[in-house]
């Protein structure tokens, strides 16, 4: 039986993508060769780079000053290249969680790296607002979806300086303003694909000021001006997120995937705090559309192992909560069909009557 899966990621992908991969598993495009061997040179890979590099940039409306590619090495790779390539001086930070505070060490490691803001104080439990960013700054990292506690940024936030933005648990998620941010990386495995790549968008203009001394593979203009292919990229990664953003297009675009969120979101966080048995733990401006964390409420603490063998039972997978939080976290990308929420939200339902 098919799980209804709930992992943060490595995360869901649309029935008909893995279908469609398989099929080119087998045979690529009618070209007598699997996706597994094919050279990342073959005219008919640059056409699915090409084609993954449109789809993304028509999907998110990344207007045309913005160049667009992936690399190996996930988000966490970021972490340290963009230090590498931007910190002049100093740059700033806003730690709001696990990988958020992990970007800021790193760049602490390469140079002046300052804490803005933070919500720590809280157990990072709302997004920090109304902070001062300082003068100066050669960039402002921000993560806008903490996918670990389940906070979310809702706007794309005006910022003085460079704003470069992690979202690897958000992209695509919502319409967004791509013209306020320098830079938005990400992992491809939460919203927008399989394990294995990291996308880049970045500003043809922020993106010029890298340092051109660092090792050409860690440069990303040398990235941009080869496709992708400085060196041998990701190549069954790239082609199944070409597949899946070309599910998103079918399927109506941003649009509809934002309208899907809210309602999926809607119907969970109204359960959450209508099921006596269960309690949310963020600000609720600041909630997730992405990852929902709650907790058992007070008096229930101990039903909560019941709740995860219910859920395993009903061939529910990845709600349990990060091991640095615990409790609960639900995870809910664009692939996911609302279906599949209503079901959880039965089975929550269900539980509560036990
Ligand atoms: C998962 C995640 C990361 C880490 O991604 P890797 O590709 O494993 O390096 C970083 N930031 C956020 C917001 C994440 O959700």
């Amino acid at each position: 039986m098919k799980k209804y899966n709930f992992n943060a990621g490595p995360s869901i992908l649309p029935q008909s993508v893995i279908e469609q991969c398989i099929s080119d598993i087998r045979d690529f495009r009618g070209n007598g060769l699997s996706v597994l061997e094919i050279s990342h040179r073959a005219k008919y890979y640059e056409a699915v780079i090409e084609e993954a590099e449109a789809n993304l940039r028509f999907l998110a409306d990344i207007p045309d000053d913005y160049s667009i590619f992936f690399m190996g090495g996930g988000a966490s790779t970021q972490f340290y290249l963009i230090p590498y390539n931007f910190m002049g001086s100093r740059a700033g930070y806003v730690d709001t969680g696990v990988w958020a505070h992990k970007a800021f060490q790193e760049a602490q490691r390469v140079g002046d790296a300052v804490l803005v803001a933070t919500s720590e104080d809280k157990g990072y439990t709302y997004f920090p607002k109304g902070y001062e960013i300082p003068k100066g700054l050669d960039y402002l990292h921000i993560t806008t979806n903490n996918t670990i506690y389940g906070t979310e940024l809702h706007t794309d936030m005006d910022c003085p300086v460079p704003l470069v933005a992690d979202m690897s648990s958000d992209i695509l998620s919502r319409p967004m303003d791509i013209s306020k941010y320098a830079m938005i990386y990400g992992g491809a495995q939460k919203n927008m694909g399989p394990a294995g790549a990291a996308f880049v968008i970045i500003r043809n203009d922020f993106m010029e000021r890298g340092d051109k001394k660092l090792p050409k593979m860690m440069q990303y203009r040398e990235h941009a001006a080869n496709h992708s292919m400085y060196n041998t990229p990701p190549v069954f990664t790239i082609y199944a997120i070409n597949e899946m953003l070309k599910w998103m297009r079918a399927e109506g675009g941003v649009r509809e995937m934002y309208s899907r969120n809210k309602k999926k979101a809607a119907l969970l966080y109204d359960e959450i705090d209508r099921n006596s048995k269960f309690r949310g733990v963020v600000e609720r401006e600041d909630r997730s559309l992405m990852n929902i964390t709650f907790v058992m409420a007070p008096g229930f603490e101990e039903q909560s192992d019941a709740f995860l063998s219910l859920c395993n039972e009903k061939g529910i997978v990845g709600v349990k909560g990060h091991r640095s939080v615990g409790g609960f976290r639900v995870s809910m990308y664009n692939a996911l069909p609302i279906g599949h929420t209503e079901y959880l939200v039965d089975i929550m339902r269900e539980f509560e009557k036990a």
